[in-house]
């Protein structure tokens, strides 16, 4: 195995049981490793540091995967991390409240670059670093022992797999091609996904929490869902006795799916409303009508990719709050979310303070969200928690 030499004073992150190092942090490299290979890390002194997995062409070289010089990193550790991550998910799939979960997160599950999803008896997986890629012939094994899929398919992220300078295949790993529509269900409402076509790997399950929070609000209410997507909280707020529910969404597959999802509850159609458009202008559009809502959900996609870019998006944030704030009747509910890692929810209050004050209005935090118990946040590896919101009051 070869030996990567870490700089002298950069010893302290990978003490801390870090998953990273950064290729500046590297002093010289003993040898020819080839991308995706396990190295072992050592300091300037040349003592044992931790295993990873090494790539030259990321700005993260090297992804540390165990600590103690002892224990191999070979096919049972790797087989191991995948046992200890899916039965960390028993209880939310025992429950019979879900069939859809996030069996492997990543860094989160000690398995760096390795998102795998279950919908229902279908797995999609990304596969975002060179190590877990070589990897795969064993992760695909021991989940089919352990789960018995009836297919797994590759939705790796492209431009997260640039980063490791690797190309992009969808592709069936095992079993048939999904098929086009899977239906799963989540705190008791049904979804129709589509595994190949659909966004990230199909679906958002890391909203199903709150999804059910927001909904217990929503009886006897005029909700507007915007960011709906396939209609996470349209079909768990007309579920709970919404009134009326106005889903916006830019992409014209996701209104599909949504309006097909309204038909497969069987819930009351004309109590919906969807619109494709962009929010931005849709929100703009109800101000010049005069419409307004009892609860808006603001759920967009990451407006921060990495912390350099937190200003701007903070100010896209902050934009979108106010026009949100502005919708609502007194004493509204305002469910906002942001799922960009760069953006801590302290940050995030002081975005909705700003927002109210540019409103005039007054906001009440009456809870905050974050992600459910199958996208763990590991201790030592904050960067995996990325997904926060506020539930406010506005007057
Ligand atoms: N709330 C959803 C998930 C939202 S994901 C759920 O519970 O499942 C973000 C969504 O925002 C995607 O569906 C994407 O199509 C949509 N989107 C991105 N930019 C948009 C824009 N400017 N206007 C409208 N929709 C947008």
């Amino acid at each position: 195995m070869i030996d990567v030499i870490l700089k002298k004073g950069k010893e302290k992150a990978v003490h801390q049981r870090h998953p990273w190092v950064f290729s500046g942090a590297i002093d010289r490299v003993k040898g020819k490793p080839a991308n995706g290979d396990i190295v072992r890390l050592v300091n300037a002194g040349g003592d044992f540091m931790a295993y990873g997995f090494y790539n030259d062409q990321s700005r993260v070289a090297l992804r540390l995967l165990e600590w103690d010089e002892n224990k191999a990193v070979d096919e049972t550790w790797f087989r191991t991390r995948v046992a200890e991550a899916v039965d960390g998910r028993k209880n939310i799939l025992s429950t019979g409240e879900t069939n859809t979960c996030r069996l492997i997160f990543s860094e989160a599950d000690y398995l760096p670059g390795l998102i795998v999803d279950r919908y229902a008896d279908h797995l999609a997986v990304q596969v975002l670093t060179s190590g877990m890629e070589r990897m795969m012939p064993v992760v695909i094994d021991e989940l089919r022992k352990l789960l018995n899929p009836k297919s797994i398919f590759d939705k790796s992220d492209a431009s997260s797999r640039q980063h490791e300078g690797m190309d992009t295949e969808n592709v069936v790993l095992f079993g048939d091609n999904p098929p086009e529509s899977v239906e799963v269900t989540e705190n008791g409402v049904r979804y129709n996904i589509n595994i190949a076509e659909g966004q990230k790997s199909g679906f958002y399950c890391d909203q199903r929490d709150n999804r059910r929070i927001v909904a217990a609000h929503a009886k006897g209410k005029k909700v507007l869902d915007c960011f709906s997507y396939t209609g996470g909280f349209t079909l768990n707020a007309l579920y709970n006795g919404a009134t009326s529910v106005t889903s916006v969404d830019s992409s014209a597959l996701a209104i599909e799916t949504l309006k097909e999802n309204i038909k497969l509850n069987k819930l009351d159609a004309s109590k919906h409303r969807a619109i494709q458009s962009d929010v931005n202008k849709q929100l703009r559009a109800f101000k010049e009508t005069g419409e307004t809502f009892d609860i808006i959900v603001l759920d967009p996609p990451k407006y921060a990719p990495s912390r350099s870019a937190l200003d701007r998006a903070s100010r896209a944030y902050k934009d979108l709050n106010r026009i949100g704030m502005l919708l609502l009747n007194k004493g509204g509910l305002l469910a906002t979310f942001s799922c960009s890692g760069a953006m801590d929810l302290e940050t995030f209050k002081q975005v909705l303070a700003w927002a109210a004050l540019d409103a005039s209005k007054q906001v009440q935090f009456i809870g905050q969200f974050c992600q459910p118990e199958d996208h763990p946040v590991r201790s030592s590896f904050p960067e995996g928690e990325y997904l926060k919101g506020l539930l406010c009051r506005v007057f």
